[in-house]
C-alpha cells in the first residue's frame, strides 16, 4: 500500500438502474430491478474495503459527492439514507462539500424532494432533456414535459436553489425553432445550472442501428453548429454563462464535481462503470454488473483498465481538459509545469487557429472561442500533436 494518502477532492457513485434504457445511452447501465438495489449497495461497499486495501484516501480537503448514473432517483429513499449515511462514515465528508445527485423527473414527488435536502442534497440535476413531448417521445425518453415540470416545482417546494436541467440539442426532428422554446422554457424555470449535450450516436447503442438518426447528424454539421451558438447566446442574455462546452451556471453555482474533473484533480469513482484519476494513475470500472459482481465476490477489484499516466500523457490530458474550460489554459503555467521549451512550435500553428476564430488568448490565458468549442477535442489533439 502506498504510504501517503491520496487526497481526493471528488467521490462519484454510481448507480447503474433506469426505468428504461435509452436508445442513445452509452453508460453503464441496466434496467432497473429494485430486488437488486440493496444487493448493489453492498457491493458497493465492498468495493470500497478493496481500493481501501491498495490505496489509503484522505478526504478532508473533499469539495464535491456526486451520485450519478444511471438514475440514483431509482433507490428508494431509504436506500438513499443509507447510502448517504455510510458515505459520511467512509470519508468524513468536510461539512462544506457539495452534494449532488441526478433524477429522472418520472421519479420525483414532493416527498422525494423534500427528503434529498434531509440527506443533504443541495444541488440536483434533473435529466429533463426536452420540455417538447414530441421530441422526449422520438428520444424514448420515459418521462412527460408535464413531469418535468412537476419535478422542477417540487424540488423548488423543498429548497433546492442549486437546480441544473440536463438538455439535449441536434437530433433527428429539432429544429431551431423547438429548440429555442425549449432554451425558453428552461430560462423561464431560473435554473442556476443548465448542461446541454449534442446527441451523439456511439457504437453499442440501439441507436447506432437507425440509418436514419446517423444520417440527419451527418446532414446537419451545419444546422447543430448554429444549434449550438444559439444555446451559448440565449443562455448567456439570460445570465447563465457557458464554463465549459457543454455547461452553463450562474456566477457562483459551477459545478464543483465537473471543476475537479476538468482541472485534472484527484477523484475517486466506485460503481459499475465508474472512472477515477489519482494522482499519476487512471482507471475505469467494468460497465456490467455481472462482471463487477464477480470481481468483487471473488476479492478483485472490478478493473476495466488501469494505467499510469506519463509525463506526455498528463500534458496531454492538461492541454484537452482545460481547453474545455471557457477560461482556457494559463499558458505560461502550462509550459513551464510541463517543461515545454519557449520555442514551442505552436506560434504558427495558434496564429492559424485565431485566423479562423477557433482559439484566442488574452491575459495569458489560451482559450476557445464559441466556434472553437464545437471543435474543443480536435483542436487539443492537433495541439497535442505538435507538441509531440
Ligand atoms: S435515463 Fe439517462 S442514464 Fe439511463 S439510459 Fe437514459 S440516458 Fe442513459
Amino acid at each position: 500500500m502506498s504510504r501517503e494518502p491520496v487526497s481526493v477532492l471528488a467521490l462519484y457513485i454510481h448507480i447503474p438502474f433506469c426505468g428504461k434504457v435509452c436508445p442513445f445511452c452509452s453508460f453503464a447501465v441496466l434496467k432497473d430491478n429494485p430486488a437488486r438495489h440493496q444487493k448493489y449497495l453492498e457491493l458497493l461497499k465492498l468495493e470500497w474495503l478493496l481500493i481501501s486495501k491498495t490505496l489509503q484516501f484522505d478526504f478532508s480537503c473533499l469539495k464535491s459527492v456526486y451520485i450519478g448514473g444511471g438514475t440514483p432517483s431509482r433507490l428508494k429513499l431509504d436506500e438513499l439514507n443509507g447510502l448517504v449515511h455510510w458515505i459520511k462514515q467512509i470519508g468524513k465528508v468536510p461539512g462544506n462539500a457539495e452534494w449532488s445527485i441526478e433524477l429522472n423527473p418520472e421519479d420525483v414527488s414532493d416527498e422525494y424532494a423534500q427528503e434529498l435536502v434531509s440527506l443533504g442534497f443541495e444541488r440536483v440535476s434533473l435529466g429533463v432533456q426536452s420540455f417538447n413531448d414530441r421530441h422526449l417521445q422520438s428520444l424514448r425518453r420515459q418521462h412527460q414535459a408535464a413531469q418535468s415540470r412537476k419535478s422542477i416545482k417540487a424540488l423548488s417546494k423543498a429548497g433546492i436553489e442549486n437546480l441544473n436541467i440536463d438538455l439535449m440539442f441536434g437530433f433527428h426532428g429539432q429544429t431551431i425553432a423547438s429548440l429555442a422554446e425549449d432554451l425558453q422554457e428552461t430560462i423561464d424555470w431560473n435554473p442556476n445550472h443548465v448542461s446541454v449535450y449534442s446527441l451523439t450516436i456511439e457504437p453499442k447503442t440501439a441507436l447506432n442501428r437507425n440509418a436514419l438518426w446517423k444520417t440527419w447528424i451527418d446532414e446537419n454539421e451545419a444546422l447543430i453548429a448554429s444549434m449550438y451558438r444559439s444555446i451559448v447566446e440565449k443562455l448567456e442574455r439570460a445570465g447563465i454563462f457557458q464554463y465549459e462546452v457543454s455547461n452553463f451556471s450562474r456566477t457562483g453555482f459551477e459545478s464543483q464535481q465537473n471543476l475537479v474533473y476538468w482541472q485534472c484533480r484527484n477523484y475517486l469513482g466506485l460503481g459499475v462503470g465508474a472512472h477515477s484519476y489519482c494522482n499519476t494513475a487512471r482507471w475505469g470500472n467494468v460497465k456490467r454488473l455481472i462482471d463487477y459482481q464477480r470481481a468483487i465476490e471473488s476479492e478483485n477489484l472490478p478493473r476495466d483498465y488501469y494505467e499510469e499516466l506519463d509525463s506526455t500523457m498528463r500534458r496531454d490530458e492538461d492541454l484537452m481538459l482545460g481547453l474545455r474550460l471557457k477560461s482556457g489554459i494559463p499558458l505560461d503555467e502550462f509550459f513551464l509545469k510541463h517543461k515545454i521549451p519557449a520555442s514551442v512550435k505552436w506560434n504558427n500553428y495558434l496564429e492559424a487557429l485565431e485566423q479562423n476564430m477557433l482559439v484566442e488568448q488574452s491575459s495569458g490565458q489560451l482559450k476557445l472561442t464559441p466556434k472553437g468549442m464545437l471543435l474543443a477535442d480536435e483542436i487539443s489533439s492537433s495541439l497535442a500533436a505538435t507538441l509531440s
